[in-house]
């Protein structure tokens, strides 16, 4: 070890020494071999021994041909991930320093963008199921979705920083993570893995622009990586608009809007601190002489109820931005999803001055883009506003789309 990583971490109990070995359902190997790294509880019919968060554990046909090796999570549905699938080999050290290089020169390409805030390591994606690494400049953020990773996170944490020097890492934990405490070894969400505490939030630039970003109080890691090119796009077609950003968080729509040369740009969200800090964003880029000519007001309000009163109001924009929060997580969910889909499809355009421009995004995991599609349109027209010249656009670069349901983000530009 070369880097002064959390004592927790560096004392981390061991895995067990040999794999667990899985019997498992046809269903559950089928979806293995259809290259899926989820292996669901129910699809376990028998385990040799006992498993600990971390253990490897190992699939084999009845033939006894290798199927999967993968991580173990006793506490999680999702009972193992997938690390390799048709070859068998060692998963150590080197095996996640390899998973490692190949994530971050996947993303070289950014770079020549002055963009630090970028997703370095998209989970299952980049065949590291259930760890998310993010980089907001030289802190990162690791996300971790399973205590799995516990035991492997020092080796891997080493692996990164040995390839990307960073100041700091920061751990999130996702929710059901944290209802198993005792498997934590006294960490904590928000604590910091590596390099100085977090006193206030940190800054990233993507595509020149700079945000702050606060990687614990803040809504996901800090700030919402995978709108960067939709926000590149907006800023191509702003120029002289009036713009309403709805759900706008900290204001990546409203500032790359504002630099595109937009006069008049409205932020619009539930969430205080989230406007605050579109207000302060603002000033970061003061410097540049459109975003200091544009003028930016704020809306803290509901965005359903806030639209409609806008409408009333008979306010109208050049440009309407819909960027809402996932309205579905389950499959259960779609359907009032796409009812919400409308609603928002229908206010945006009533919004709209005559041949404006809408961007409507959605980002539940269980909604399909060709539902999301056809529930928008059919909303405009509704509203008597059909959508025009449709621009659909899916994953940026660093949120690569590599299994099937890998596909959460969806976004369409048009005209009404
Ligand atoms: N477009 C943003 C990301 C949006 S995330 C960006 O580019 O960074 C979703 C946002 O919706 C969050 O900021 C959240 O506070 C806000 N939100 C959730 N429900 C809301 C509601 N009913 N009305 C207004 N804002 C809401």
């Amino acid at each position: 070890m070369s880097f002064t990583l959390h004592p927790t971490l560096v004392q981390w109990p061991p895995c067990s020494e040999k794999p667990l070995k899985l019997q498992v359902s046809n269903s559950g190997m089928a979806s293995l071999h259809r290259g899926h790294p989820w292996l669901y509880a129910e699809k376990i019919k028998d385990a040799n021994q006992q498993g600990k968060p971390g253990d490897l554990a190992v699939v084999f046909d009845a033939k006894r041909r290798f199927v999967a090796i993968g991580l173990y999570d006793p506490f999680s549905h999702i009972r193992m991930r997938a690390l390799r699938t048709s070859k068998p080999g060692p998963i150590d050290r080197d095996f996640f320093a390899g998973r490692i290089a190949q994530a971050l020169a996947r993303r070289l390409p950014l770079l020549q963008s002055d963009t630090d805030g970028y997703r370095m390591l998209h989970g299952e994606s980049d065949k590291m199921p259930g760890l998310v690494v993010d980089r907001y400049g030289e802190t990162a953020v690791v996300k971790l979705y399973t205590h799995a990773w516990l035991p492997h996170l020092c080796s891997c944490l080493d692996s990164l920083l040995q390839q990307q020097p960073l100041e700091r890492i920061v751990l999130r934990l996702s929710r059901g993570m944290q209802q198993h405490p005792e498997a934590l070894h006294g960490l904590q969400d928000g604590e910091i893995l590596y390099g100085a505490p977090l006193i206030k939030t940190v800054t990233c630039r993507e595509n020149g622009l700079i945000f702050e970003v606060d990687p614990i109080q803040g809504q996901k890691t800090g700030f919402f990586l995978d709108q960067r090119d939709n926000r590149a796009q907006i800023e191509t077609v702003a120029g002289g608009k009036t713009v309403l950003n709805v759900f706008s968080y900290t204001g990546g729509f409203s500032l790359a809007a504002a630099r595109g040369g937009a006069v008049e740009v409205t932020s619009l969200d539930q969430s205080g601190p989230a406007l605050q800090s579109a207000v302060r964003n603002f000033a970061l880029n003061n410097h540049v002489p459109t975003i200091a000519a544009a003028k930016h007001l704020t809306i803290e309000d509901d965005a359903f109820k806030a639209m409609a009163e806008l409408i009333r109001q008979q306010k109208r924009y050049d440009l309407v931005i819909v960027d809402p929060p996932a309205f579905a997580v389950r499959r259960a969910q779609v359907k009032d999803a796409l009812n919400a889909y409308g609603r928002l499809a229908q206010l945006g355009v009533s919004l709209l001055t005559p041949g404006g421009d809408i961007v409507l995004a959605s980002c539940s995991n269980p909604v399909s883009p060709e539902d999301f599609r056809q529930t928008v349109c059919t909303a405009a027209a509704a509203a008597g506003r059909p959508l025009r010249q449709i621009r659909e656009t899916s994953h940026p670069l660093d949120h690569p789309l590599d299994f099937a349901d890998s596909r959460y983000l969806k976004c369409l530009f048009a005209k009404a």
